[in-house]
């Protein structure tokens, strides 16, 4: 690495260029490309450079972890919708701490603002901080404190609320904040959209500026939700690996689909509501035809000013079938008082309940031990894609015959479990609820 050019150091260039000389400031991130330097701007973005192209003006140490003014310091435009950053953390509030050496370090919210100054152009922002945790360790009971913070948005006259989120979890929350606000027929007042990011905002990368505006766009501009069509939470994430649009997914239909790819977020099922495009300065959220096709023609809910709960006790244990699902598994659940057990069916949902060749007793077993439990058993697609049919082979009969749920399930299997939580949660007829359509969740072409 050439002096002065070391990470974290702020640095002052003279770069050669097609069009002549220029100079740019900025902080040296780790190099994007081999014999590059890569430096973030003050806008926020990260450019790459030929080491052969530039000279050293001036570096400086970077000092370790500057306060940052709080959000409300920058300038506000007050006659923009006035936006919530609820922050919960996870990769997009994370960065590599370079001046100390630290592994990771967390973004404060107001943070978040300064690295994307063009939020302020879209939005007059506020911040509400939750915590910073990155989401494989968020909790019903974290839930429950997002949906308190979505309704005290709401209370305070903002127009939209974006809940920053990691996101191995983001469309889980997502969907269960969804159910909160319009599982019972209500329709939340306002936009709530959430957002992360696949790599952390200071590397030369990062989906997250892109995903932000985006979330922010639609929360401050995007129409009132109906509560009918799954848009009264959406999820904003990269539409393709590379830069320029963002789509926007309706919660209870998108999953992460892929651990490191920008484009993680891809729709199960159904496709986007929306796009945002985000080129040369411009932001321009397009809805898609089908959704703007479907507003026409329903009648929007009556805005609710108040979402439900989630009771934080509720045990909801998961199992996967295949070769190694036996009555075991089954009974070690049961003999630990779950409130309802979730299989993730092969294919179109089935089980291994059934003997043709007679030399598998154990599936024979697990057909008794299943059909005679009490509690509700929920069948989810391991597939992802695509319903869960019993109706199509005589082992799915059998199974609804045997009482386990599941049967014509269309949205992503998370949101499936987490409506089973939600009418746990508030003693609603399981069966009957999962065979309900609450609020767009489930798409009704795919099973035709
Ligand atoms: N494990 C991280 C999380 O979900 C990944 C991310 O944020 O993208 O919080």
């Amino acid at each position: 690495m050439a002096q002065g050019l070391e990470v974290g150091n702020r640095v002052r260039l003279k770069l050669t260029t097609l069009d002549g000389e220029t100079e740019i400031e900025g902080v040296v991130l780790p190099s994007a490309l081999p014999d590059h330097i890569t430096i973030k701007l003050a806008n926020g973005y990260n450019v790459s450079h030929p080491l052969e192209s530039i000279e050293v003006l001036s570096s400086t140490k970077s000092e370790p972890t500057a306060t940052s003014p709080s959000v409300s310091d920058a300038p506000q435009n007050q006659d923009l919708p006035t936006v919530r950053i609820i922050h919960t953390g996870g990769t997009i509030a994370s960065k590599v701490d370079y001046t100390t050496g630290a592994v990771t370090a967390q973004f404060e919210p107001s943070e978040l603002v300064e690295h994307v100054p063009e939020l302020l152009k879209i939005a007059n922002l506020q911040v509400h901080k939750i915590g910073n945790m990155f989401s494989e360790d968020i909790r019903p009971n974290h839930w429950n404190q997002i949906i308190e913070a979505t309704e005290q948005a709401f209370e305070e006259a903002c127009d939209g609320v974006v809940v920053t989120h990691g996101t191995d979890t983001l469309h889980i929350t997502a969907s269960a904040i969804a159910f909160a606000w319009s599982g019972q027929g209500g329709n939340p007042p306002g936009r709530i959209a959430f957002v992360g990011s696949q790599r952390s905002s200071d590397r030369a990368s990062s989906d997250a500026a892109q995903n932000l505006i985006s979330a922010v766009k639609w929360a401050a501009e995007g129409p009132q939700p109906t509560g009918e069509l799954s848009d009264a939470v959406v999820v904003s994430m990269h539409e393709t690996s590379d830069d320029g649009a963002c789509s926007i997914h309706a919660a209870t239909g998108v999953r992460k689909l892929h651990s490191s790819r920008r484009d993680a977020f891809r729709p199960v099922n159904t496709t986007p509501l929306a796009t945002v495009r985000i080129e040369n300065k411009l932001v321009e959220l397009q809805l898609e035809g089908h959704y703007q096709e479907a507003r026409m023609n329903i009648v929007p809910r009556t805005i609710t000013t108040k979402a439900d709960r989630y009771d934080e006790t509720i045990v909801i244990r998961q199992m996967v079938a295949g070769p190694w699902l036996t009555t075991r598994e089954v009974e070690d659940a049961v003999g630990s008082n779950v409130d309802a057990l979730v299989i993730h069916g092969t294919g179109l949902g089935h089980l291994p309940i059934e003997n043709p060749n007679d030399d598998a007793p154990q599936n024979i077993e697990l057909h008794q031990a299943l059909e005679q439990l009490s509690l509700p058993i929920l069948i989810v697609n391991q597939c992802i894609h695509g319903p869960v049919n019993m109706n199509v082979y005589s082992k799915g009969r059998i199974q609804q015959n045997i009482g386990l749920l599941g049967h014509g399930i269309t949205s992503s299997p998370e949101a499936a479990v987490v409506k089973l939580h939600f009418a746990l949660s508030h003693q609603l007829d399981v069966p009957t609820i999962m065979g309900q359509n609450l609020l767009g969740e489930q798409q009704q072409t795919i099973l035709n």
